[in-house]
């Protein structure tokens, strides 16, 4: 998500408005006018984002920015202006990868973590359900909810995703999880009773190994509850994506754990191998989950075949071309979210750069000393 920081005034609680650029209109309602010079009659917008210097009248909530990052607020992107003085898009109009975060609060500290698990605040859940009322169903083709865990809000979990499929059941829709709350039979029901047609619920797992899975996962006690979880998702006839993380403690295990999912999750709708983004815990446990793709490329292309052998769609996530084997390439996705990606200067002359995933902006200097120009 990208966040502006600029100084606020008369934001009590966090405010959520489509952006509009222009004062003259008389639709103002949900609306944040974005102006340089701000605004003497700003009645009817929900809020203004201004220039540093520029002059509000009245008791608007309003936040001051650079003029550079002003100029970056498009119309009709949904943005939340926050007392701290952040500017949040949270639909950003040009994007395919938006998302709906109902909760930070997680039940993992998983030691890979890109967004750390914080505490639960409903204003986060409030600015959600409003985010899915001002979307217009045309408006969304995918959308991703992610969190924290999401299903940790029980009742109001199921509220939201009921209010997702009476929106927008056209679109296709992911659920990021860890799984651990669909081991409540109940909870599984009912998610399955709301009846999306076109949705996939993607929950990680860490290993084949419960050591280690709970290792990485922070909490003992996560791996039964994510197979269960798995098993009842299954019970209820809904597609599931297994995800897994390679990082330093699993990363010897990726064709075991290949061989696990396809003898234990025949069901599996997809599975995604994923690389780090060292941002967030990973960032601060850097030193003892960072292990360059490059040295587990040999085992990655093993499981990969073990999967498709085994007739289970498999991918790669968040690993430049240049890192993995060209057997492995077929596999190989463009993962990366538009608004943290990137190439680095080594790419401008790749000739697989169009199919390549690049780079996480987000990891800054944290990745391989491998990556290396192809050409062919
Ligand atoms: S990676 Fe996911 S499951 Fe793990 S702590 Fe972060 S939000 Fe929770
Ligand atoms: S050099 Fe760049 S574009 Fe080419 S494969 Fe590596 S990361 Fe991808």
């Amino acid at each position: 998500m990208k966040v502006y920081k600029g100084k606020s005034s008369h934001v009590d609680s966090p405010v959520l408005g489509a952006v509009c650029v222009s004062q003259a209109t008389l639709k103002r309602s949900g609306k944040v006018l974005v102006s340089e010079q701000g605004s003497n009659l700003p009645f009817g917008f929900k809020g203004v984002v201004a220039g540093e210097s520029a002059k509000v009248a009245g008791a608007t909530p309003t936040v001051r920015l650079r003029s550079n990052d002003l100029g970056k607020l498009v119309e009709g992107d949904l943005v939340v202006l926050s007392p701290d003085g952040c500017v949040s898009v949270v639909w950003d109009m040009a994007s395919e990868n938006n998302g709906i975060l109902p909760t930070p609060s997680c039940d993992c500290r998983c030691i890979m973590c890109p967004q750390p698990p914080q505490r639960h605040h409903e204003d986060t859940y409030r600015i959600a359900c409003e985010t899915v009322e001002a979307l217009s169903p045309e408006q969304v083709k995918h959308l991703c909810v992610t969190g924290g865990e999401p299903t940790l809000l029980g009742d109001k979990f199921l509220d939201l995703m009921r209010n997702i499929k009476k929106r927008f059941n056209h679109a296709s829709i992911q659920l990021l999880t860890n799984g651990k709350g669909f081991s409540d039979f109940n909870l599984a029901r009912e998610f399955a009773a709301i009846g999306f047609s076109n949705i996939v619920t993607c929950v990680s797992l860490h290993s084949d190994i419960e050591e280690f899975n709970d290792e990485i996962a922070g909490v003992r006690g996560s791996f039964h509850k994510t197979v269960q979880g798995l098993y009842n998702l299954a019970r209820m006839r809904q597609r599931v994506e297994i995800r897994h993380v390679i990082n330093r403690l699993n990363a010897h295990r990726i064709e075991p754990f290949a061989h696990f999912v396809y003898r234990n999750f025949p069901f599996a709708y997809h599975v995604a191998f994923m690389g780090m983004e060292i941002t967030g815990l990973a960032r601060e446990n850097y030193n003892m989950v960072w292990v360059d793709p490059y040295n587990y490329r040999f085992e990655l292309n093993k499981a990969v075949k073990v999967l498709h052998r085994a007739a289970l769609d498999v991918s790669v996530y968040n690993v430049p071309l240049c890192l993995l084997e060209r057997e492995t390439w077929p596999f190989a996705r463009q993962s990366i979210s538009d608004w943290k990606n990137d190439y680095l200067g080594t790419c401008v002359d790749c000739s697989v750069k169009n199919c390549c995933c690049g780079i996480f902006t987000t990891s800054g200097d944290k990745m391989s000393p491998h990556i290396e120009t192809i050409r062919e």
